[in-house]
């Protein structure tokens, strides 16, 4: 059937779909199963679960906790979780009023954006961003305005951006600020006197902070997360959204929440009651355990995973690649220019064809493509196995 979105000169479909594409992370999964492709493009573990958490859900669904959790959340995770932000960031949050468990944290984004933003409101967004955020303010009916974190100049130097251009990104137009630290694809670690700053413009210009955590526990080189919540000044204007895949590498299960003051919490609630009615109901009660996990658990993850990162990196700089170092959060972008591709979309084309490594094209982090044009990102959240076959064939590249 030919042209299914007009039916005698109609048209079906919604003119905010045409604003944005199918997601390239996903797409890219698709394109390494298609050529058996090593998969270092979407950040998703290949290991298993911890067995604690996995007992936990299978516990759960044996007794039966099978029917809608309470539409926001479960109690038990809902007080896991204003617990956890109790010890990890000294901020008391009350669990009734304050929490919104949703589909993944990427729900909790969309939810938390559709309960905020009208049409014409904006958004700074840092650029390079995790690519939900642009489709999540086309949907939202938001505009976004990006400022450039500049890649380092010198090996091992930090991501940068310039104040003054992020002040000039704030109007009176601007509703909130998207931060999302540590930061995919970048690894950066926002630094307590960036998140100062920003604050200060948050409160200058009466915006709110929506910030992403959900690396909050992959830190490496002795960085320190700080939420933004914690700033003095941002309690009553931060939306905290984080969730389980990552720190608990269920990234399938889908449980995610946001935190915010009890007035935009009702609002967030009200959206996400209609959009999913609720996470599962037994990955929730899984979730209320996972969260008790003892403190070395989180120590160990990071390790683990600096580890990997300090495999990837010299394999990727010996085959050509110039790596940006994270500092968390589990990727390492890279300048591709030694290679003389076109761009990086031909060039992770080649990758996974031809050498059989799924990436993700740097363009997908940038709304001008251009900008993205000359890097790829790579996700080390791999087996060693995993990462030993992507090195071996990394050498067909130098070849
Ligand atoms: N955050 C992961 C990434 O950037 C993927 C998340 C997802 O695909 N939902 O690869």
């Amino acid at each position: 059937m030919a042209e299914v979105h007009t039916v005698a000169g109609k048209h079906f479909l919604s003119d905010k779909v045409e604003h944005f594409t199918e997601s390239v992370i996903r797409e890219m999964t698709r394109q390494a199963m298609l050529y058996g492709a090593v998969n270092l493009a979407q950040g998703f573990p290949d290991f298993p679960a911890p067995a604690e958490i996995k007992q936990a859900a299978q516990k759960a669904i044996a007794a039966d906790v099978n029917q809608y959790a309470i539409t926001w959340g479960a109690k038990s995770l809902r007080n896991a979780i204003a617990r956890q932000m109790g010890l990890w960031q000294g901020i008391e949050i009350d669990p009734e009023k304050e929490i919104t468990v949703c589909c993944g944290s990427t729900e909790a984004m969309i939810s938390t954006l559709l309960a905020l933003c009208n049409a014409g409101d904006e958004i700074v967004i840092f650029e390079p961003f995790y690519e939900n955020y642009g489709p999540d303010s086309v949907l939202s009916g938001a505009r976004p305005r990006f400022v450039k974190l500049h890649a380092p100049k010198e090996d091992g130097g930090e991501w940068t951006f310039d104040e003054k251009e992020l002040r000039r990104a704030f109007g009176n137009r601007t509703k909130a600020i998207i931060l999302n630290t540590p930061n995919n694809p970048t690894g950066k670690v926002f630094t307590r006197a960036e998140l100062e700053l920003i604050r200060d413009l948050c409160l200058e210009f009466d915006v709110l902070a929506i910030t992403d955590e959900i690396y909050e526990h992959i830190l490496y080189d002795g960085t320190k997360h700080i939420s933004m919540v914690s700033l003095d000044g941002m309690r009553d204007r931060t939306v905290t959204i984080n969730g389980m895949s990552k720190t608990y590498s269920v990234t399938g299960w889908r449980v995610g929440w946001a935190v915010a003051p009890e007035k935009i919490t009702g609002a967030i609630r009200k959206v996400h009651d209609f959009l999913t009615v609720g996470a599962p109901a037994p990955l929730q009660e899984a979730g209320a355990a996972a969260l008790t996990m003892p403190e070395d658990y989180y120590s160990r993850l990071a390790e683990g995973y600096r580890v990997r990162r300090d495999r990837l990196i010299p394999a990727l700089t010996s085959a050509g690649f110039k790596c940006f170092r994270p500092r968390g959060a589990y990727y390492v972008m890279t300048d591709i220019s030694a290679f003389g591709f076109k761009d990086d979309v031909e060039f992770a084309k080649y990758l996974v064809r031809e050498v059989g490594i799924a990436t993700v094209p740097g363009s997908s982090f940038y709304r001008d493509p251009h900008d993205g044009a000359q890097q790829v990102r790579f996700a080390f959240c791999k087996k060693p196995e995993t990462l030993d076959e992507a090195t071996r064939r990394l050498g067909k590249l130098r070849g």
